[in-house]
């Protein structure tokens, strides 16, 4: 189903970029809005920049990424504790805000909210407010110098987000490339019927009709969702292995190898860890 969303806060011209890849996004736009007006007005208004807002419009498929996995972007990708300074801008163009189109979305975005506060040590200054007129704008490239000084800005609240949301020993593996210990795992021999996701940022990774029994310690998948994972090459250890990462959040998941005992002849060994499982 075509959903909208609306978010506010600094970087986030440039941050489009990042929601665009995202697997369920639609379309993205950036522009300007102003707050819910109540009284109606003859001409189109024309907000000054005192109370406009640098905002990303959001289009997605709610039947392919939920409302729920969308802010925990958002939050994954800036420091909702900073008000109005995320960088170099101090203005209220900046102030962190969400903008919601349909009245049912305000209660699931103050219920994560409410959900995600006791893992910040600062006070989180989030607005949520009913979207009003959006502007589009045509030349946001002109900023987009900013794009390498802000790609470092991402990477550090996304550190920032992940620290406070997954358990050391989670982070320790998929943050710092880490791996459980064979056997320990609690995923290991779950034979329900459900969906595997990404531990730190929710994507669906693994069916569980992908799930197979291998002896090698960790769960084993013999396919992944499309476009849900990447691989890449790892030298550590003294060996070359490929290294499963999860294509949203770029954490590390585990390793692929070519040992599968099914049909697809390949086995993903994927630390329990950096898996969260949903039952059908
Ligand atoms: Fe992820």
């Amino acid at each position: 189903m075509r959903s909208e969303i609306i978010f506010a806060g600094n970087g986030l011209w440039e941050l489009r970029v990042v929601f665009d890849k995202i697997a369920g996004v639609l379309e993205t736009q950036v522009g300007y809005i102003c707050g819910q007006r109540k009284k109606k007005r003859k001409s189109p208004i024309i907000p000054d920049s005192a109370d406009r807002m640098e905002v990303v419009y959001i289009v997605y498929d709610s039947q392919k990424i939920t409302l729920q996995e969308l802010l925990k972007l958002f939050f994954m990708f800036h420091d909702p504790t900073a008000p109005n300074r995320q960088g170099f801008d101090k203005e209220a163009q900046y102030q962190s805000t969400i903008y919601y189109l349909k009245q049912a979305d305000k209660k699931i975005i103050s219920d994560f909210i409410k959900k995600i506060k006791p893992f910040y040590d600062k006070k989180i200054i989030m607005h949520v407010k009913k979207a009003g007129m959006f502007q589009p704008v045509k030349d946001y490239k002109k900023h987009y110098h900013r794009q390498s000084h802000l790609d470092k800005q991402i990477e550090q609240n996304k550190e920032q987000f992940l620290r406070h949301v997954l358990s050391p020993e989670q982070y320790r593996v998929m943050r710092k490339k880490g791996t459980e210990a064979p056997f320990s795992g609690k995923y290991i021999y779950t034979d329900e019927k459900g969906v595997y996701r990404c531990a730190a940022c929710g994507q669906k990774l693994f069916k569980s009709d992908s799930k197979f029994q291998s002896s090698c310690g960790w769960p084993s998948f013999d396919e992944a969702y499309p476009d849900s994972t990447l691989i890449r090459k790892d030298f550590s250890h003294f060996m070359i292995r490929d290294e499963v990462l999860c294509r949203r959040c770029g954490s590390h998941l585990g390793h692929l190898f070519n040992d599968g005992t099914t049909e697809t002849a390949i086995r993903y060994c994927i630390n329990s860890l950096a898996l969260k499982f949903t039952k059908k």
